[in-house]
């Protein structure tokens, strides 16, 4: 990992989040429910995007999941990216009913993914201070 990298990954560590990266250090994968409203809420905010309550509670998924949407990356905007093509980034709905965006992993031909297809979340120790979840491909299909 180069530099530039190194300095994105420390500017997304907010103190809002700061919960959110600690845990997943620990292959914890957080994320917020409104206690007003129940609202499920990912990404970590300081209110519910439903109902603006700043009411929150942290808790942790289970780290299954299916393919929401995914597009497979062959050409990259930036160069940092280019010995990882091709790569699949896809939006994850995760059991708990939240929606992730990240990297899917462990499949044969990015050509064959489908939408509904299971995955579960590894965590990927990207440096000492990042993890970072990736999405692997369940081999049993649709969870
Ligand atoms: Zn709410």
């Amino acid at each position: 990992m180069n530099s530039d990298n190194q300095l994105l990954l420390q500017q997304v560590k907010g103190n809002v989040s700061k919960k959110y990266w600690d845990n997943l250090k620990e292959e914890k994968f957080m994320f917020q429910k409104c206690k007003d409203c129940g609202f499920s809420i990912f990404y970590p905010r300081v209110v519910c995007p439903k109902c603006m309550s700043e009411n929150l509670s942290w808790h942790q998924a289970k780290g299954n999941g299916q393919i929401y949407s995914y597009t497979v990356v062959y050409r990259t905007g930036d160069p940092i990216f280019k010995s990882e093509t091709p790569y699949v980034v896809g939006l994850i709905e995760l059991a708990e009913g939240i929606r992730v965006m990240g990297i899917i992993i462990g499949w044969d031909d990015p050509e064959a993914l489908q939408i509904e297809q299971g995955v579960s979340i590894v965590y990927d120790k990207v440096t000492d201070d990042v993890t970072l979840p990736r999405f692997k491909i369940n081999r049993e299909g649709v969870v």
